[in-house]
């Protein structure tokens, strides 16, 4: 079945997640009972509401959910002992646990966090870059099958629910004492966002909630290999993050080797579908580009990239490749990635390499794996910015 079609078929199940199974609410995508921490607030409301409450209380749990880190219903001292009983007999909190985390010694953490299923995924926090930012996952594994991604050959294994992947962040917040602190999130851990859309949107609505995190679509980067379908119902959303296109390759004949989804939505259509976004007068499209040696990095290819995003928006972060067994490129040498980013300052792009960052904890771009299951994934996501002076136009760009 198509990927979309298997998406829109999941919505639908989603949105009908109040079933009745024995007389009690089950959640019928994760099979528990229901997430208090899964509900946008609207949502919440209605669940108190179809049940006898008031709809005020949604804003009092979403303060302790996000704002204090507190998820026990018995510790929400502020609604009532008979609402608590009455919301702990129905409801849960599921929140990620921390199975591992550690600490690079260039500030990058990686936490290894288990899901309510047993499953496991990766987060990472990676420092200065020049803000704090998560990198979170959307899926466990990935349908998209890129050639230099260990995530692409786990294959799909789930979807995220909003709750998951908002949970991430809540976590984070929490054990790095920053819920009171700015942060940027990047959608760039696990899995294809735009591939699991509905749940993607509702987290960042949940997380933009002025109750909750009251994160703004401003702090947040969705990075995506081009599922233009997805991408073009994302230009009407009105939480709009910004957004990065994982370009790879300036051609059709190249980018279909990296990227097997380019054979679907080529390159001519990915750039005609930028040049249709709506952006503010400030924003920019990042053009994510991992830099493969012998394969993407030669002069002429920086040439023809220059080329295809003449007119649009842009800013280019080049990846070169952290090489890691299992993936059959090479990482390119340092004066072919400094040619290659000089051509396209040359030619008035505003470019950046982005510079490894938790390679000591395995916590580097583009290789998040979970190998099993229950064992520790292998590779995590984890970028950060690496100025470098390309006759001026170079600066930074968040991760
Ligand atoms: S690069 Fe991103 S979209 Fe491609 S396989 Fe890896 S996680 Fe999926």
């Amino acid at each position: 079945m198509h990927i979309l079609a298997r998406r829109a078929r999941r919505g639908k199940a989603v949105r009908s997640t109040f079933q009745q199974v024995l007389g009690k609410p089950i959640d019928i995508v994760t099979n528990f009972p229901i997430d208090l921490a899964n509900l946008e607030r609207a949502a919440l409301e209605s669940a108190l509401v179809e049940r006898g409450h008031k709809r005020f209380h949604a804003r009092q749990i979403f303060r302790w959910l996000y704002a204090r880190g507190v998820t026990d219903i018995a510790a929400m001292t502020d609604l009532s002992r008979e609402l608590r009983a009455a919301l702990a007999s129905e409801f849960t909190v599921a929140t990620p646990e921390i199975v591992v985390h550690e600490r690079s010694t260039d500030g990058t953490e990686k936490f290894l966090l288990r899901l309510a299923d047993g499953l496991q995924l990766e987060s990472v926090f990676i420092p200065d870059t020049p803000s704090m930012t998560f990198c979170v996952s959307t899926q466990v594994g990935c349908a998209m099958a890129c050639a230099f991604c260990l995530t692409g050959k786990m294959g799909l294994v789930r979807n995220l629910t909003a709750g998951e992947i908002a949970g991430q962040v809540r976590v984070l917040a929490g054990a790095l004492d920053m819920r009171h602190k700015k942060f940027n999130i990047v959608l760039m851990g696990m899995g294809e966002p735009l591939h699991n859309y509905d749940e993607t949107m509702r987290a960042l609505r949940i997380l933009n909630d002025e109750h909750g995190f009251a994160m703004s679509p401003r702090r947040v980067t969705l990075s995506t290999v081009g599922l233009l379908p997805a991408l073009e119902k994302m230009a009407h959303e009105p939480i709009m993050p910004n957004l990065a296109i994982s370009l790879h390759a300036p051609t059709d004949e190249l980018r279909g080797e990296l990227v097997p989804l380019n054979k679907k939505y080529g390159v001519g259509e990915i750039i005609a579908a930028c040049k249709r976004f709506p952006q503010t007068k400030r924003s920019r499209i990042t053009f994510e580009y991992v830099l493969l040696a012998g394969v993407n990095d030669s002069p002429e290819d920086a040439r023809k990239l220059a080329r295809l995003l003449s007119g649009v928006k842009s800013k280019v972060n080049i990846i070169p490749l952290n090489a890691a067994p299992g993936i059959p490129f090479e990482r390119p040498s340092d004066t072919a990635i400094d040619q290659f980013a000089q051509i396209l300052a040359e030619r008035g792009l505003i470019v950046s390499v982005r510079k490894s960052r938790g390679r000591d904890i395995r916590a580097a771009c583009g290789q998040l794996i979970v190998e099993g299951p229950r064992r520790s994934p292998g590779q995590a996501l984890a970028a950060v910015l690496h100025t470098e002076t390309f006759k001026g136009k170079t600066r930074n760009v968040e991760a």
